[in-house]
């Protein structure tokens, strides 16, 4: 599985997901940039399933089906391939 991101420079960049959080050098602008962490999806208690950023894991965010507040799992699953 592979993630689609942008570099400082604009340049779009794909690195595997087990690259998270480490640096890629980016053949335009030879740059370093951090590959992100792809959003992190669970279930709300109410059987929704809902999507955060990876940014906001361990924080709440607000189910829009039934405004319950849903804590984001900190859990970075890397899967390998
Ligand atoms: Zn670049
Ligand atoms: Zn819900």
């Amino acid at each position: 599985m592979a993630i689609t991101f942008d570099c400082e420079c604009g340049e779009s960049l794909e690195a595997e997901v087990r690259h998270c959080g480490r640096k890629v050098r980016c053949p335009t602008c030879s740059e370093r940039a951090v590959v992100p962490f792809p959003p992190i999806t669970f279930d709300c208690a109410c059987g929704q399933s809902l999507t955060a950023d990876n940014a906001h894991a361990g924080r709440r965010v607000t189910c829009r089906i039934y405004s319950l507040s849903e804590v984001t799992p900190t859990l970075l699953r890397r899967e390998h391939a």
